[in-house]
């Protein structure tokens, strides 16, 4: 594993592996800073080409590519959790990674995840690991139901998922999600989801943004909203948990930690080892947005101040809503940020704006 021991200087290159609208934000956040972002994605379309220094079009696993794209930058990470552990093993050898490895995989594996969450002492859904029908069956017996069945990796949105009630048969469930080594959860009757968007430094200096409160329709995050309609001491906990989650994974850049706040207790749901859609708002209600903290933190710069100017809240632009761009342009305190994408498709994520008021004490 090699480390960044001091800053990388204006006119560094960073290497992104991921091409959509994070690594498209990461890199406009880079180039105010001096950097050059090197993006890596198959997709020859990437929404981050057109704002991006340079670009290698490749599968993940063509490792000649990689060699060359390792060659080319100082530092590479990621806008995606799904990078194959292969992969990130190979440019680890050439190159600083960050996030590091082992907490990549940590995030890309369920059971990996709240294993060592709860090994924290931080609450998680009572879980337990299904490998066949009969884990499953073992599982429902001890967890009861409602429970959740999801597929141990390659989750997201809520694809790879599927509820279990009263009534269903559990080998429908089971292949309904594909038949895969999956994760069943007891079923949190959460009042409200909520986020914690924290960096890391390669020196161990951690900041924490406010915390956002997440509404989603269709499994899609639609809006979050700054600050969270929680407790001062529910929010306190839960920055609390994110810090210690980061610390503990020796993490380096920006974590999104998604969790539910049932009553006063603060339930951790995963971690996403990358920038995240809820933390969005940072880019126009903060002093550093989560972007520009994350090149920062994998950079060794110093991390800049997580304080957040106003009140803000943060609506995807999903499908057709993007069209509504030329209506919300002409809005005062509307801030718009559009990701390019030529088609519209259902659900697509294509935009998100920010609705930002003075803040309230
Ligand atoms: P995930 O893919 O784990 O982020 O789950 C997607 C969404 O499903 C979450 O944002 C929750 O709304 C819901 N969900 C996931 N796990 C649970 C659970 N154990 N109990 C209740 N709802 C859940």
């Amino acid at each position: 594993m090699k480390r960044i021991s001091s800053p990388l200087p204006p006119g560094s290159t960073v290497g992104i592996l991921g091409g959509g609208q994070l690594a498209r934000m990461l890199s406009l956040a880079a180039s105010r800073l001096g950097l050059d972002c090197h993006i890596f994605a198959p997709e020859a379309d990437s929404p981050a080409f057109p704002v991006s220094a340079a670009r290698t079009v490749a599968a993940y696993d063509d490792f000649a590519a990689l060699e060359a794209f390792a060659a080319k930058v100082d530092v590479v990470t990621y806008e995606f959790e799904n990078v194959p552990g292969d992969t990130a093993g190979f440019l680890d050898a050439h190159v600083p990674v960050a996030p590091g490895v082992a907490a990549l995989k940590t995030a890309q594996d369920r059971i990996a995840e709240k294993t060592f969450i709860s090994g924290l002492g931080i609450p998680v859904a009572p879980f337990a690991d299904v490998s066949g029908l009969a884990s499953l069956e073992a599982g429902l017996a001890r967890i009861g139901r409602p429970a959740v069945l999801k597929t141990r990796r390659f989750g997201y949105d809520g694809k790879g998922q599927t509820k279990i009630y009263e009534g269903t048969d559990p080998a429908a469930a089971f292949g309904e999600i594909g038949r895969q080594p999956a994760i069943l959860e007891g079923f949190v009757r959460f009042e409200k989801e909520i986020s914690v968007i924290a960096a890391r430094s390669w020196s161990g200096e951690v900041a924490v943004y406010d915390v956002p409160e997440n509404h989603h329709e269709n499994h899609i995050l639609k809006t979050s909203t700054v600050p969270a309609r929680i407790s001062p001491a529910v929010a306190e906990e839960a920055r609390a948990f994110g810090s210690r989650i980061i610390a503990a994974l020796d993490y380096v850049g920006v974590i999104g930690v998604e969790m539910f706040v049932a009553g006063d207790d603060v339930i951790v749901n995963e971690i996403a080892p990358r920038v995240h859609n809820s933390g969005h708002w940072t880019m126009d209600a903060c002093a550093v947005s989560q972007f520009e903290q994350h090149i920062r933190a994998v950079c060794g710069w110093p991390l800049g101040s997580p304080e957040r100017y106003g009140d803000v809240v943060m609506t995807n632009l999903l499908g057709d809503d993007v069209h509504r761009w030329g209506e919300l342009a002409a809005e005062p305190r509307v801030h718009i940020h559009l990701y390019g994408k030529r088609e519209a498709r259902p659900g697509r994520k294509m935009g998100h704006f920010n609705r930002v008021t003075p803040r309230q004490p």
